[in-house]
């Protein structure tokens, strides 16, 4: 075990522990509701905009007792747009991590011109997670609401879970569930079936 300083935390190192396993959560549009205008999904601005999905308390405290990690994954651009200030994005952050057990939370500010390796669908987020908890990605899932969350999932070697919304008919996954309780579902499946993994 090794001790960060940083998030007061402790986590395994990867190099002795064996591997966990998490699952990552999207923000907008799985943790939280979007805010839509004319069909389309918007993340909340400020805490007073913020509020939690349905299920989604329980949703993750089901995740831990099956002994996954939980982490947020989250592209916010209007950052570097300039739409959202570090303020307000810590402030939703925290109240966030004061309501449901989340293990550690990834946050890209960038916009596409940074040409980073954190805004999804890049897998950087993940592979930073994954390195820095000891996360073994394929038997890890991602629950995201977009095309790039299944597609930074699937770069990872994760298995993708879709939140069906009516903005996202056309996006490729795995799972298309229909709520975080039938998430929950596939999860423990595969968790009571570890041969599956190697589907
Ligand atoms: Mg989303
Ligand atoms: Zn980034």
């Amino acid at each position: 075990m090794s001790y960060n300083s940083k998030s007061n935390t402790y986590h395994p190192d990867p190099k002795t522990s064996p591997k966990g396993r998490a699952v990552f959560l999207d923000r907008d549009g799985v943790i939280n509701k979007v805010i839509l205008r004319e069909g389309k999904p918007y993340p909340p601005m400020r805490l007073e905009e913020f509020s939690f999905n349905n299920g989604i308390k329980e949703a993750v405290w089901t995740i831990k007792e099956l002994g996954y990690k939980v982490f947020v994954i989250s592209n916010q651009p209007d950052v570097a747009r300039g739409n959202l200030t570090e303020e307000n994005l810590n402030l939703m952050t925290k109240h966030l991590r004061s309501e449901i057990p989340i293990d550690d939370v990834y946050i890209c500010p960038h916009d596409d011109y940074h040409q980073c390796s954190c805004r999804k669908p890049k897998p950087g987020m993940l592979i930073d997670a994954a390195v820095k908890w000891g996360i073994d990605l394929s038997s890890s899932f991602i629950i995201g609401d977009t095309w790039k969350d299944m597609e930074a999932g699937q770069s990872a070697g994760c298995k993708t879970i879709l939140l069906d919304a009516p903005y996202n008919k056309d996006v490729k996954c795995d799972f298309r569930v229909k709520s975080l309780s039938e998430a929950m579902n596939i999860i423990k499946t595969y968790n009571l079936s570890p041969i599956l993994n190697h589907l």
